[in-house]
């Protein structure tokens, strides 16, 4: 192959590029921005450091959260200590760092638009202000707003959360989360090194509705919004048929991280999964053994092998947990006070924070817990004592 255009210089592009250029294929990474403060929480989760160690181990700035605190207006509020700190990061420190890092591999990054794509027969004409580039096999890893319709995720109505919030002056050394009833979606509060980032997501809500319910939120537990900047953006947050039919590749392309709509939708993780789907992408754009034409399918399998189903699992997961009453009350209500009175519902919580627990095999695990949670739970209203070491507050 002559050369690889990666189109968005965020963690997907910015992954499939490096690991393209690193084989020493000719890779160019097109970026309107290049490193730029992209609306975000900027949370690394266990799963992605432990996959990619760098992601920890370097010299950008970067918090490390291990206390956490979740709440819901029914179920009270639960503080719980991490085993595994969340990361994170201010996004234009963390793209930099990627950017380098695709650099140093021998990628060329240009700061460009890329305002259409040309199909041709056996390449891509790729069309920006100064003209038009060729190449041999484009990543579309523009985002969750990618305006290039002919690649990546076609969006349906439903398939997206709104997400917006502030940056906030000042920090603090705890991450929190605050449920609503009948909301599909959440509160974050997450400190960076030298601000909060604190925002809203919501599936179904129109965003004047989110932001009213920030402020609210805001206002009840102090958090001043002069001097903070407004950001807003979208989170992809496909339906259960939308993962169906999700357009992740086609003869000559494949889409990466939000432009191929790879999120968790019910946390709105989505770094894990641009980071990795960017890796991903390299590897089948790299497999020799397949014509370039057909190398899509490689990904898709590759997508297949490691998170797809699970994404999807988890698409038809995330309404009923938002919005469906177990006795009156929410689940995430309900979750809180479980996880007040059971070490094994702690344990559980541990891992979708640490993003290891499996949406597929969820109900599983909790199904063999039940006993176990229901005895400790018992126990616990009984004795009227708390997990060991944990703070609660009803
Ligand atoms: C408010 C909010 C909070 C979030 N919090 C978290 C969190 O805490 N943890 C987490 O894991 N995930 C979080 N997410 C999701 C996460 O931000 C995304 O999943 C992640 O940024 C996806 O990376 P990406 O590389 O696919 O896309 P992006 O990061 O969006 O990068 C796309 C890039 O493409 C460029 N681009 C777009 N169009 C063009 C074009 N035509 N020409 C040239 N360049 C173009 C853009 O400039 C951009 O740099 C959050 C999302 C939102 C909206």
């Amino acid at each position: 192959m002559k050369r690889v255009a990666v189109l968005g210089g965020g963690p997907a592009g910015a992954m499939a590029a490096a690991g393209l250029a690193r084989a020493g294929l000719p890779t160019v990474l097109l970026d309107e921005k290049l490193a730029w403060e992209k609306p975000c929480g900027g949370g690394i989760t266990y799963k992605a450091y432990r996959q990619y160690p760098f992601l920890l181990e370097n010299a950008v700035p970067k918090k490390q959260i291990f206390e956490t605190r979740l709440s819901e207006p029914r179920g009270g509020s639960v503080s719980m200590r991490l085993r595994h700190p969340l990361v994170i990061y201010s996004r234009r420190d963390f793209n930099q760092m990627l950017l380098d890092r695709a650099e140093a591999a021998g990628a060329q990054l240009e700061k460009e638009r890329v305002l259409a794509l040309e199909p041709r027969e056996n390449s891509w004409g790729i069309r920006t202000r100064h003209g038009v580039l060729e190449a041999d096999f484009i990543v579309a890893a523009t985002g969750a707003r990618n305006t290039l319709q002919s690649v990546g995720t076609e969006w349906k109505p439903g398939d997206t959360m709104c997400a917006l919030g502030y940056y906030v002056p000042g920090t603090r050394a705890e991450v929190d989360i605050q449920f609503f009833p009948n909301f599909e979606g959440y509160v974050w509060v997450f400190p960076r090194c030298d601000h909060l980032s604190v925002g809203i997501c919501g599936k179904g809500v129109a965003a004047q509705e989110a932001r009213e319910q920030l402020h609210r939120y805001m206002d009840e537990h102090g958090i001043p919004r002069t001097g903070a900047t407004f950001y807003a953006h979208v989170i992809p947050a496909l339906e259960r048929p939308s993962w169906r039919s999700n357009r992740v590749g086609g003869p000559r392309w494949l889409a990466a991280g939000d432009a191929a709509g790879l999120v968790d939708p019910v946390t709105g993780e989505g770094l894990y999964y641009a980071i990795r789907s960017g890796d991903l992408a390299a590897q089948a754009i790299l497999h020799d053994g397949v014509e370039p034409s057909s190398r899509h399918a490689v990904y898709r399998s590759l997508l297949h092998g490691e998170f797809l189903e699970d994404l999807a699992f988890g698409a038809g997961l995330a309404k009923r947990f938002f919005i469906q009453e177990i006795m009156f009350s929410s689940v995430p209500a309900r979750m809180i006070e479980l996880m007040r009175l059971s070490p094994r519902m702690r344990d559980i919580v541990q891992d979708l924070f640490a993003g290891t627990q499996r949406y597929l095999d969820l109900k599983d695990r909790l199904l063999a817990n039940l006993n176990g949670t229901l005895q400790e739970t018992i126990y616990g209203a009984l004795l009227g004592h708390r997990v060991a070491g944990e703070g609660t507050q009803a």
